[in-house]
């Protein structure tokens, strides 16, 4: 009955490889982290949420350090309906480049790994993103909850009305809806209000899970962040899988460092 008693050791120390090294050398078999996570995702019910990093994997571009701008504008600048309001030409010339690398982007083996794990969960399993790009719809997952909205969604801002448009390059510039109002790429922009549906949803299901993973993200950026808190509040054990350590990181049961796309397979 040794086991349940160091599997609760590895869940409560952010330095497991500390542990197992520890236990190995004084002769006792312990499973790595990975394996029993991996037992674990079998019976739990689980909640996904993933970040800028999953979509990096997949050369989509997250505007941080040297590849930040973008013909001298910040995204900070462009993103918002200021900006929109006051030159949506420019505005959709910038979206326009960025759907242009996006459609063309595949889901990498992280992504695929999620859309296997949603097949496969038991328990129940939602998938909550950050990310705007569809790669996880593209990669075959199903009612992905998407707290920043999707690039391919336009809506009017005149009457409201949404449609999915996947034209690449988009004409004309800026798209127009039938009743005369320029159309805006159907996305959270800086100092907009995450939509109310799909933040219920999230947080609803945070609140029940029993496995959290949070994949590639530093979870700085509120609220969304705060998923990560609530979850471990609502005693779901945490799963980070992030390259590097970042803020959700104390929250943490069980840490694997590397790419989704490498750690996320291995899962399954
Ligand atoms: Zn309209």
């Amino acid at each position: 009955m040794l086991l349940p008693r160091i599997d609760n050791l590895l869940r409560y120390s952010i330095v497991s490889n500390f542990w197992q090294n520890f236990l190995s050398r004084i002769g006792v078999e312990v499973e790595s982290t990975t394996e029993t996570v991996r037992r674990s995702l079998k019976t739990a019910r689980i909640v996904a949420f993933t970040g800028a990093g999953i979509s990096a994997e997949s050369q989509v571009p997250t505007f941080r350090g040297k590849d930040g701008l973008w013909r001298n504008y910040r995204p900070e600048a462009l993103a918002t309906a200021a900006a929109f309001e006051s030159d949506p030409h420019l505005v959709w010339e910038w979206y326009d480049w960025l759907r242009s690398l996006i459609h063309a982007a595949q889901p990498n083996p992280g992504h695929l790994a999620l859309t296997e794990l949603q097949q496969r969960a038991a328990a129940g399993f939602t998938l909550v993103t950050q990310n705007m790009d569809g790669l996880h719809e593209k990669a075959g997952s199903q009612d992905v909850v998407k707290l920043h909205g999707d690039i391919w969604l336009l809506r009017c801002t005149k009457c409201g009305r949404e449609g999915r448009n996947e034209q690449v390059p988009i004409e004309p510039m800026p798209p127009l809806c039938p009743c005369g109002g320029i159309l805006r790429p159907g996305i959270v922009w800086f100092g907009e209000m995450l939509p109310v549906d799909e933040w219920e949803r999230a947080t609803d299901a945070a609140q029940s899970a029993e496995i959290f993973m949070a994949i590639g993200t530093s979870a700085v950026v509120y609220p969304a962040a705060g998923l990560v808190q609530m979850a471990k509040h609502a005693r779901a054990r945490v799963l980070i899988v992030n390259p590097e350590p970042s803020p959700a990181d104390e929250y943490a049961d069980w840490i694997l460092r590397g790419p989704a796309g490498e750690i996320l397979p291995r899962l399954l």
